[in-house]
Parts: structure tokens; sequence; C-alpha cells
């Protein structure tokens, strides 16, 4: 049975603004204190995990256990069919540079290698989220979101983040990076995660 949520304080244990900002609007209707591994000084553990639950895992078990408090976090990213499901738990890997992230370097790549494949468009591919929830104990709660949409090119907005300005859910004529966050909020991958987690706040 999934184990109730029953404190007032929640760390969400991540070091992305983005992400940090969306759960924290997702959150808004609960009366729970949220702080994230910033304001605890937490380091950014390795994510050495192959699968986006592992990583969740690994991320979420380290904030809780050197805080006593529930530890949030998610691990996401976007699975392209055309490239085998890639860049899945590379996600952020791929918009690495000697100067730190630069997603616009990730979205071309993205791009070239689904030219280089030549394949008949539309590109399917999905945004996942794991969200890991950690108590203090050791157990731990696992909650999966998806949504389902396609590649578009060239980028198209500048909300969001991440790689939101080249996909377009299915549905919609807009990409995530040309939505208002709240749009994108009630339809993403991480709200389809969290729709199952708020069943552990709910009465
Ligand atoms: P993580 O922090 O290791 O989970 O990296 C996941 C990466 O997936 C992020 O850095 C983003 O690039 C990407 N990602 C996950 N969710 C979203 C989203 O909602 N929009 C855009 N990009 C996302």
């Amino acid at each position: 049975m999934t184990r109730r949520f029953e404190g007032s304080q929640l760390l969400v244990a991540t070091h992305n603004q983005g992400k940090l900002e969306e759960i924290a609007d997702l959150l808004t209707p609960y009366s729970i204190t949220i702080s994230s591994n910033k304001d605890h000084g937490l380091p950014e553990p390795e994510e050495t995990g192959t699968t986006f639950v592992e990583n969740a895992r690994i991320k979420a078990h380290a904030a809780s256990q050197a805080t006593g408090l529930p530890a949030l976090a998610d691990d996401s990213g976007i699975a392209i069919d055309a490239l085998n499901g890639a860049p899945g738990v590379y996600t952020a890997d791929w918009a690495e540079t000697p100067s730190g992230r630069d997603f616009v370097v990730a979205m071309n790549k993205t791009h070239s290698l689904l030219d280089q494949k030549n394949g008949t468009e539309p590109h399917t591919a999905r945004f996942c989220c794991t969200l890991v929830l950690a108590w203090p104990d050791g157990d731990d709660e696992v909650f999966e979101g998806t949504m389902e949409g396609q590649i578009v090119w060239p980028m198209r907005g500048d909300q969001g983040h991440g790689y939101d300005p080249i996909f377009q859910p299915n549905g919609y004529d807009q990409t995530f990076g040309e939505m208002d966050r709240w749009e994108k909020n009630k339809i993403s991958h991480r709200a389809d995660a969290f729709r199952k987690l708020i069943q552990i706040f709910d009465d």
C-alpha cells in the first residue's frame, strides 16, 4: 500500500531552477513548506543510474539521508522514437559544454541527428518524468508520468526550460516553449506523475 505523506515539510531534491519552480507551482494547493537542495547546501549527487527511476532514487535518498526530511526528486528526459529512445536518461548530458549546460546546443544536436536519419515526420517523442519520494527511514515511493508529442524544427518559444522549444505535445499547435507555464503544468509529464503523487497528500 502507498505510504501517506503526513508531515508539513518537503525537500525538493533538485538543483534545477526550472524544475523547482514547476514542482512548487504543482504543490501550491497543499499546505506544505518546500525547501530545496540549495537551501540546505547539499551537493549534487552523481547520477550513475541507467534508468530514470535509479537516478531519481539516488537524488531523493541522498537528500533525505543528509537532512532527515522526506525528499522528492525528479528524473526526467525526452525519448525520441527515431533515435531509439535517445537521449532518455542522458537528456541533460546532451546540453553539456565546456562552459556549462546549453540547451540550444542540445536541441541543435537533436535536430542534426534526426536530419541524418532522414526519417519521416512526425518525429514522435515523449517526455518522461519519474518522481521518487524518499523517507528518512530509507523507504520510498515511485510515481511515473509521460506526455506524448513530436519534435519540431525550428525552435519555437522562449517559455519553459530545456527542450521545451522543440517539443509539441499531441493535440496542441504550440510547443511547450510557446505555452503559458500554467497551461504546460496542466498537461506535462511532470503533471501526470504529480496526479499520482498527490494522492498521498489528499485525505
Ligand atoms: P535531470 O535533471 O537529470 O532529470 O535532467 C532532465 C533533463 O531533461 C533536463 O535537464 C531537461 O533538459 C530535460 N527536461 C525534463 N523535463 C523537461 C521539461 O518539462 N521541459 C524541457 N526539458 C525537460
